[in-house]
């Protein structure tokens, strides 16, 4: 399979800032964005809503159809803090998100997650489980982890992610 554009997965756990920075990352590429949590809940991807974790059980066949034909055109900045059930082949660079556990704790309580999910959510970013999550479903040399404490952060971070789709397009064709 050959895309003309690469396609780019942002993940990290939950409030690392993966939508605010995929967002950017795609304005500035003219990308499409595709926020997977936003697609599971409005198009209906799921098996239903989880009451233990507050969240939709995805059903990760129905998502990947979804996203096929779109994969297989390129140019898509996907968004999701899960990766290891898209297919290997979809993405050229799987970039993690991380924030410090304060700064984490801070925007799931702003964004009023009960006190069971913010402790889990913060456990899961200590214990880097996205990070090993994406170490073991992709290449390392494309598994790139960025740290997003601060706005600063987050600026640096939207340059250097374009700085590096915009050398992979111009190597040419993958
Ligand atoms: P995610 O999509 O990973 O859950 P969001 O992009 O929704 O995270 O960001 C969570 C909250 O943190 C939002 O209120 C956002 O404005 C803020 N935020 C995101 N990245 C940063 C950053 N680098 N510095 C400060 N605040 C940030
Ligand atoms: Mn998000």
């Amino acid at each position: 399979m050959s895309r003309s554009r690469p396609n780019i997965l942002i993940t990290g756990t939950p409030g690392t800032g993966k939508t605010t920075t995929s967002e950017l990352v795609a304005q500035a590429l003219g990308f499409r964005h595709i926020n997977v949590g936003e697609w599971v809940r409005d198009k209906g991807l799921h098996s239903g809503w989880n009451e233990e974790f507050e969240c939709f059980d995805l059903d990760e066949d129905k998502v990947c159809d979804a996203m096929e034909d779109l994969m297989a055109e390129g140019g898509n900045v996907v968004d999701h803090h899960g990766c290891d059930f898209f297919p290997e082949r979809w993405f050229d660079l799987v970039v993690v998100l991380q924030a410090n556990n304060t700064e984490l704790f801070d925007r799931l309580q702003r964004r009023g997650y009960s006190e069971k999910k913010i402790r889990e959510n913060v456990e899961c970013e200590i214990m880097m489980v996205v990070l090993e999550e994406a170490s073991e479903s992709y290449r390392p040399e494309i598994v790139k982890p960025l740290t997003s404490d601060n706005t600063d952060d987050l600026e640096r971070n939207v340059a250097i992610i374009v700085g590096w789709v915009q050398g992979m397009m111009a190597a040419g064709p993958r």
